[in-house]
C-alpha cells in the first residue's frame, strides 16, 4: 500500500509505445524489485532523485550483471549523469524530460547500441505524454496524481526545480489534463494531486510588471497562461463533486481573489505553500523575498482558508538566521494562520541548487568525508551514517536544531492539536480521516528525530503502511467506469 501514484512511471510507460508489448512497472514503495525476474537483454529504466539514488545504483549494478540494459533518468541522473555510469552500472542516461526520447532509447538498447547520454531537454507543454493509468495495479494507492504545468518562475536558493524544469511555465492543454482526471475517477480515485512545480505560475505582480513595458508581447503571453489556468479550473468544476484536488502553490496566490475563487469552484481544497521562514532574515537567507513575515504572513495564509483552500505550510529550519526561539515562533504562527497541515524540514543542500553550490565551494577548501565519501556526495553515504545536517550554524549546535525541529513536529501533530484542527470537516467519518491522515503525514515525513537503526525505521514504515491501509477506504470512491468528459459548453455556476 502506498500513498500516491508515482506518475512519472506511468508517463514513461506511455512513452515506450506498444511495439514491444506493455512495459512492466515496479514501484519499490509497494514491492522490492525481483532481480531474478529480469532477463538478459531486457531494457530497464531506473528513475532516481537524490533521496533514492543510492538504492537505484544498487539495483542498476545488479541488473547490469544479469545482462540487462540499464538506463537511468530523473532529476538526479540529469544532474550527475557520470555518477549513474560509475556507481549505477548505467549503459545510458536520459537527461531532462523522457517524454519524446524514451522510445528511441529502448530501440537503441534492443539494437545493442545505446548512447552514453540522451538529451531529453524540456519538452513543451503541448507535447507532454499522458500517463498510462490502465497499467495501474488496483487497490494499491490512496491518491492519484496528474501534472498540469512544469517549471517555476521563482529562484529559491534551496530548490532545483527552476533550474531543472526551467523558469518558463510549460502548461499542458486543458483537455489532456481533464482526460486523465476522468480516467482516474473512473478507477475510483477521488483525491488527486495536481503534481505541479507551481500551480500559480503568473502572479499579479508579474502582470503589473509586464503592463509597464511598452512592448506588450510578454503581457499577452502571461494573460494567455493565466486564462488557461482558469479554463482548466472551470473544467475541473464540471467533474463529479466528490473529487478533491490539491496542489503546490506560491503564497502570492492569496492576493488574487479571482484565482482563489476559481480554485474553490474546482474543488482544489488543499495546497502546499512554501512559507519557509517566519522572519524577514530567514526569507532573505533563501531568496524568497516575495513571501511575507509576521502578522502579514498570518493574514495572507488565512486568505487561503477563507476560500476553503487548506494549506500545508512548509517551513525550513537550520537557516543561518534561526535562533532558539524561532522554532516555537514558527509553530505558533502555523497555528495562528490556521494551517491545516505543516512540515518542518531541515535545511539540506540538494544538488542543482544555489545552496549546494555555495556549500560545495566551501567544502572544497576543507573537505569532510564519511567512510571516504565526501559529504558533498551525501546521497552516496549509507543512510545510517549520513549526517542529518550539513552546514554548521553560526549560533546553534546542529543537535539542538535537530531536536528543536523534532519538537516542532511533536507540538503541531499532538493528538490535541490534530483533534482541534479536525473541526475543519464536519462528519465523524471525515474527522476520523483527518486524524488518520495527519498521523500518516507525521509518520512519513517527521524523520528528523527517528533513530536510524533499522528496527525503528521498519516499525515506522509498517505503521505508516497500516495507517495508509486504513485511510485508503476513506479516500476512494465507487468506480465510475461510464464517466464521460465534461460538456465544454456547460459552465459551472
Ligand atoms: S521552492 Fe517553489 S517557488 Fe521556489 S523555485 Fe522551487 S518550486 Fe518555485
Amino acid at each position: 500500500m502506498a500513498v500516491i501514484t508515482p506518475r512519472w512511471l506511468y508517463v514513461v510507460a506511455a512513452a515506450t509505445g506498444t511495439a514491444w508489448g506493455d512495459p512492466q512497472i515496479i514501484d519499490e514503495t509497494l514491492d522490492p524489485v525481483d532481480v531474478n525476474a529480469i532477463n538478459p537483454g531486457d531494457v530497464v529504466g531506473i528513475g532516481i532523485h537524490t533521496g533514492n539514488a543510492r538504492r537505484g545504483y544498487e539495483i542498476g549494478r545488479q541488473l547490469r550483471e544479469r545482462g540487462a540494459w540499464v538506463v537511468f533518468g530523473g532529476i538526479h541522473a540529469t544532474l550527475f549523469p557520470e555518477e549513474a555510469h560509475s556507481e549505477g552500472g548505467a549503459h545510458s542516461v536520459v537527461k531532462g524530460d523522457a517524454d519524446l526520447v524514451w522510445q528511441g532509447v529502448v530501440a537503441d538498447c534492443l539494437a545493442g547500441r545505446p548512447q552514453q547520454v540522451y538529451e531529453g531537454g524540456r519538452v513543451s507543454g503541448d507535447r507532454f505524454v499522458s500517463a498510462r493509468w490502465d497499467l495501474l495495479p488496483r487497490g494499491r494507492y490512496m491518491w492519484a496524481s496528474v501534472q498540469t504545468v512544469r517549471g517555476c518562475p521563482k529562484h529559491c536558493s534551496f530548490c532545483s526545480v527552476w533550474r531543472t524544469d526551467g523558469q518558463e511555465p510549460r502548461q499542458r492543454a486543458v483537455d489532456r489534463v481533464v482526460q486523465e482526471v476522468v480516467e482516474l475517477r473512473r478507477l475510483g480515485f477521488r483525491f488527486i494531486a495536481l503534481a505541479d512545480d507551481n500551480f500559480y505560475p503568473v502572479t499579479m505582480e508579474d502582470l503589473a510588471q509586464a503592463r509597464r513595458r511598452s512592448d506588450k508581447t510578454r503581457l499577452h503571453e502571461l494573460e494567455e497562461l493565466r486564462q488557461e489556468r482558469f479554463e482548466l479550473m472551470e473544467q475541473l468544476a464540471l467533474l463529479p463533486d466528490d473529487l478533491v484536488f490539491y496542489t503546490q502553490i506560491t503564497m502570492e496566490a492569496a492576493e488574487d481573489p479571482a484565482f482563489l475563487a476559481a480554485m474553490r469552484r474546482a474543488r482544489i481544497r488543499g495546497a502546499l505553500v512554501g512559507v519557509e521562514s517566519v522572519t524577514d532574515e530567514g526569507l532573505k537567507d533563501v531568496y524568497k523575498g516575495f513571501n511575507l513575515s509576521g502578522d502579514d504572513l498570518v493574514a495572507r495564509l488565512r486568505e487561503f482558508r477563507n476560500h476553503d483552500v487548506h494549506v500545508l505550510g512548509s517551513f525550513i529550519f537550520g537557516l543561518p538566521s534561526d535562533r532558539a526561539d524561532t522554532f516555537e515562533a514558527t509553530v505558533s504562527l502555523a497555528e495562528r494562520a490556521n494551517l491545516t497541515f505543516a512540515q518542518f524540514v531541515l535545511l539540506t543542500p540538494f544538488p542543482g541548487t544555489i545552496d549546494f553550490e555555495k556549500w560545495a565551494a566551501e567544502q572544497a577548501k576543507d573537505p569532510v568525508t564519511v567512510d571516504g565519501v565526501p559529504i558533498t556526495r551525501h546521497w552516496l553515504i549509507p543512510e545510517h551514517k549520513r549526517p542529518k545536517l550539513f552546514t554548521n550554524h553560526p549560533t546553534m549546535p546542529l543537535e539542538e536544531i535537530r531536536q528543536r525541529t523534532q519538537g516542532a513536529w511533536d507540538r503541531f501533530y499532538s493528538w490535541r492539536g490534530i483533534w482541534a484542527r479536525s473541526r475543519v470537516v464536519e462528519s465523524l467519518r471525515a474527522r476520523l480521516a483527518f486524524v488518520l491522515i495527519s498521523k500518516l503525514y507525521r509518520q512519513m515525513y517527521a524523520n528528523t528525530g527517528i533513530a536510524t537503526d533499522s528496527a525503528r525505521v521498519q516499525r515506522s514504515t509498517r505503521k505508516a503502511r497500516w495507517i495508509g491501509t486504513l485511510c485508503r477506504g476513506l479516500f476512494m470512491g465507487k468506480p465510475m467506469p461510464e464517466l464521460a468528459m465534461p460538456d465544454r459548453s456547460a459552465r459551472a455556476t
